[in-house]
Order: C-alpha cells, then structure tokens, then sequence
C-alpha cells in the first residue's frame, strides 16, 4: 500500500541514520511510510508529534492537528500550540526555536520582542515578511515561573526531538526555496547535534532539505546579549538576511 503522505526529502539526521541503519526519533516519517494514519496513530504512546500528524497534508490541516498534540509534556506547560504562520508558497522559511510569552498568549509566532528585532532586521535587508514562513521547532512555551514572571526555558533535546515531525511536515507542505536556521535549537533539529551556527553564518550549508540552507542566531541572542553590543550585533544580523535576500 503507498503512503498517502510521504516527505520529500530526508534530513540529514536521517540520512546517517540510514547509513548506519539506525532510525531514531523520526518515528512521523516511518510511521507515514508504514501507511497508517489518523485515529489507530492517536492509540499510540504519545512520545512524539507524529502520533498526531493527520492523513491531510496541507498547513491547514497541520496546524488544526498541531493545536491538539500531546507529543511531549510541553503541551501541560504552554497556552496552546504556537504552529507557523506564512503563505504555503513562500520561498524562504525562518525557523526558531520556540515561541515565548507574547507567542504563547497570541498563538503566533515572532510576535514578542525577538519578533519585533526579526521584523526590524527583515525590512533592513528586503525582505517581505508577509511573503515569509516562520515557524519554531518546538511549537509550545517552556517556561519556569519566577514571581510574577514566565521565563525561558531551553527545550530538551527529547522535547525537540518529539516536536520535529511538525517541523518537517511544515518544510514539507511549503517547501521553501530558501530555509534559514535561527540559533542553535532550529539548527541542531534539522542537521544534527554537532551543528555550530556561528560557524557558518552567511554561508550555504550542505543539506537536502531545501535548495539553499543557512542559519544565523536567533534574534533573541541579541537582546540577551551586552547593550553595547547590540548595535554591532545587529548589524550582523542584519548582514545574514541580506545574504538569505540574496538567495531568493
Ligand atoms: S512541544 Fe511539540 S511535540 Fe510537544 S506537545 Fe507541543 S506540539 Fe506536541
């Protein structure tokens, strides 16, 4: 029986995995490949996204069964499910970590002030937001309580791992032409725990996931860092989106 919803490529994470013929935490891509689907994937142990990617695969249907997923714990912490926003045809898709307050409470994501610095920097290199897919690789908000505040939490390599098959039926469905890697998190994801960001700012790296790959730092590493260099820091930023602007 064919599969009623394949991807079109494998990350490189699976790739090595093939090669070594040890399939991991990609259990959405083997368990779409083995054709089963809808209410017998929701009977099975909730570890992992996959157990609720739907039989449609359209961002529609992605993100209304994102809204009810249990993949991770994460879903008990967050408001809601925080999926991705942007026209199926985009060209170039932005992804980040995970979305944080302002995201958690909006259901959107790069909404908060990382959005707004994202914003900022997207007009200053060219590039239309609204002509662009964001999305995170984690979709809820992992925070700790302290006082009257959430703060950030990382997400662990399980909780990205269990959120990936949301990621990867999203480049799916869109298949950007262009996919930017914001911070450590979103990189890692997509091509591997060994993945350095600063590394390879501004360069293409080798990768089947789209035609051009690259990643940056996540904006939210620029409010983090010292205030005197945030201009510098900027306009780094600033220079890798206009690299990315100049593969579109
Ligand atoms: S973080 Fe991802 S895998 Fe975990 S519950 Fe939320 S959507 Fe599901």
């Amino acid at each position: 029986m064919q599969p009623q919803w394949s991807p079109l490529f494998r990350t490189d994470t699976q790739q090595s995995a093939a090669e070594s013929g040890w399939y991991p935490p990609v259990e959405g891509f083997l368990f779409l490949a083995s054709g089963h689907r809808g209410g017998m994937a929701r009977a099975r142990a909730t570890t992992s996204a996959a157990n609720f990617l739907p039989a449609e695969p359209s961002l529609q249907a992605l993100r209304e069964a994102a809204a009810g997923c249990q993949g991770c714990d994460l879903w008990k912490l967050g408001t809601q499910t925080v999926f991705g926003e942007g026209p199926e045809s985009a060209g170039v898709m932005f992804v980040g970590e995970q979305p944080g307050d302002q995201e958690d409470r909006a259901g959107k994501p790069f909404v908060g002030p990382a959005g707004r610095l994202l914003d900022k920097a997207l007009a200053e290199a060219g590039i239309d937001r609204s002509a662009t897919y964001m999305t995170n690789a984690v979709k809820h908000f992992k925070w700790q309580e302290r006082g009257k505040r959430r703060i950030h939490q990382k997400p662990t390599w399980a909780e990205i791992t269990a959120c990936r098959p949301w990621l990867e039926a999203e480049l799916a469905a869109v298949h950007p032409h262009v996919l930017v890697l914001l911070g450590a998190t979103a990189a890692q994801s997509l091509l591997g725990r060994e993945f350095r960001v600063t590394q390879n700012r501004r360069t293409l790296v080798e990768s089947n996931l789209a035609e051009a790959v690259t990643a940056t730092i996540h904006p939210s590493a620029i409010l983090r860092g010292e205030p005197e260099q945030r201009e510098t820091e900027f306009a780094a930023f600033v220079d890798d989106l206009r690299f990315v602007a100049s593969l579109l």
